[in-house]
């Protein structure tokens, strides 16, 4: 044990700053990384392994990490007789439980701790989703949404039994839904629990089972439901209908049901957040002389006023024209709407006519050519070289 033991902020590969988050953030990627279940026979992973344990177990406790950085390592000198297995250091404060369920959900599909009890249990999430337009996802809607769930069977009123039976106690756990074995571990001698194998952790045993739904208690059934989307919902987010999933285990409640919302893309607006941007044409003339146009809005056409001289790409705001918000759809968002000026690109000989008087008319400051070649501003025009810009 005379090895140099490395600095627990180190360890983790977190700073000295590193938030609660941060430090779990840490740990859960190294413990994933070395625990022993995903390395067996690797004394390599398993030393790491126990390496992060001590310096999460430290530095995610508050009181001992104030400790570790006044004194270091020394701090836990002598601490707990050498028993453990991690080199004298008391992990008895140290709550792991919450940690190892994320990482032991995340590997071993949902397996977690809570399975071997038979309480009360919530049932499953239902996942769906559902294609709304940009308007309706701007204004909110009703969608009808259609899923496979369970039902409580008639029949047997959810117990599984066949009518006029009850389902027995469980010989082998006494009804209590779990039993309890020892294992052998790098921790020591673990006692583990574990769902019940004769009753799958539910503490009773059917032993003639309901026929319509073969001793499950529920029966699938396709249901239909109404759900109410709220103005301002964006593409990606989650509408719950609590209590409207999976039944619960053991008479928990029910899951709920979580309906992504995908919105579709608009041919005119686009959206951030709770504004709405779009891109309007105006004509040369507008822009220059000033003028009327028409701007489509999420809440209809508005007439909008363009004022003389207006430049291409010029953005303008119309205030409130947004989106709602998700919390108060009183307050809605802004429309930038980009005006571009379009430059004609088929004209009338008449036109091209007009065009020629307009550039002669408008003088040196609009014309480069005229102030390349450097021309008097009083001489006036000289048509022979000016046609060459007008083909
Ligand atoms: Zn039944
Ligand atoms: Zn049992």
């Amino acid at each position: 044990m005379a090895e140099q033991k490395r600095d627990y902020y180190e360890v983790l590969g977190v700073d000295k700053n590193a938030d609660e988050a941060a430090l779990k953030k840490a740990y859960r990627a190294l413990a994933k990384k070395y625990h022993p279940d995903m390395n067996p026979g690797n004394e390599e992973a398993e030393k790491k392994f126990k390496e992060a344990s001590e310096a999460y177990a430290v530095l995610s406790d508050p009181e001992k990490r104030r400790q570790y950085d006044q004194f270091g390592h020394a701090a836990f000198d002598g601490a707990a007789g050498g028993a453990g297995g991690f080199g004298g250091f008391d992990f008895s404060g140290a709550d792991f439980s919450d940690i190892f369920g994320d990482i032991f959900g995340d590997f071993f599909g949902g397996r977690s701790s809570r399975r071997a009890n038979n309480g009360p249990m919530k049932g499953s999430n239902i996942r769906t989703s559902v294609r709304i337009t940009f308007e309706e996802a701007v204004f909110g809607c009703e969608k009808e949404i259609e899923l496979n769930t369970k039902e409580e069977c008639k029949n047997c009123h959810g117990t599984g039994a066949k009518p006029g039976t009850n389902p027995e106690v469980c010989s082998k756990c006494g009804g209590k839904g779990q039993v309890v074995f020892t294992q052998q571990s790098f921790f020591g001698t673990v006692r583990n629990v574990q769902a019940c194998p004769d009753c799958q952790g539910t503490g009773k045993v059917i032993r003639e089972k309901c026929t319509d739904c073969r001793g499950s208690g529920y029966i699938p059934i396709r249901k239909r439901f109404a759900v109410d989307i709220p103005a301002g919902i964006n593409s990606g987010q989650c509408k719950r209908l609590s209590g409207q999933g999976e039944p619960g285990i053991n008479g928990g409640p029910r899951g709920d049901v979580l309906v992504e919302v995908i919105v579709g893309r608009h041919p005119i607006f686009q959206r951030q957040e709770y504004d709405i941007f779009s891109t309007v044409p105006v004509s040369f003339a507008v822009a220059a002389l000033g003028g009327e146009i028409i701007i489509d809005t999420v809440d209809g056409k508005v007439i909008y006023d363009v004022k003389a001289g207006t430049q291409t790409d010029t953005r303008i705001r119309l205030k409130g024209k947004g989106v709602p918000s998700l919390r108060n759809k009183e307050i809605r968002g802004d429309h930038y709407v980009t005006l571009v000026v379009q430059i004609p690109d088929k004209l009338s000989h008449e036109a091209k006519e007009l065009l020629r008087r307009f550039d002669e008319e408008s003088g040196d400051s609009l014309n480069a050519a005229k102030r390349l070649t450097g021309e008097p501003k009083d001489k006036g025009p000289a048509p022979k070289k000016k046609k060459g810009i007008f083909k």
